[in-house]
């Protein structure tokens, strides 16, 4: 399957790589809305939460590794979205958390 972020996982395409273990993958993202702005990913692929969360100990280990980020990089708090289809704003077709910090972010986002 052709897939940026499986690739990502392999190490077939770089990334700026902030922490990862067998599970789970965390690198900054290309284009980044805030002063840090991390994808979690799981190196399997899954397209939405949906499917993620068949898998209850993969689930934990992706919103784990995306809090220790939060709590490590965003000093002064921070916020974890899963863009989730069309309405959701979801580009990238491989269930990833966005971790968001370093600014004071905007409720509600648009
Ligand atoms: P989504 O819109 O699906 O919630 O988020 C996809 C995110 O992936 C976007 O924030 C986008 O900037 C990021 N992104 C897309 N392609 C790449 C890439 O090749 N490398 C990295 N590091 N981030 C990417
Ligand atoms: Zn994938």
């Amino acid at each position: 399957m052709d897939c940026l972020f499986c690739a990502i996982g392999r190490g077939d395409i770089p990334a700026t790589v902030v922490d990862q273990n067998d599970d789970v993958v965390a690198f900054r993202d290309i284009n980044p809305e805030a002063p840090v702005h991390v994808l979690v990913i799981p190196r399997q692929h899954h397209a939405t939460i949906e499917s993620l969360t068949a898998d209850a100990r993969l689930t934990a280990e992706l919103m784990s590794m995306a809090a220790k980020i939060g709590a490590s990089e965003g000093t002064n708090g921070h916020r974890i979205v899963l863009n989730t289809g069309e309405h959701g704003g979801q580009t990238v077709h491989h269930v990833h958390a966005h971790v968001l910090a370093g600014r004071n972010l905007q409720w509600p986002p648009g």
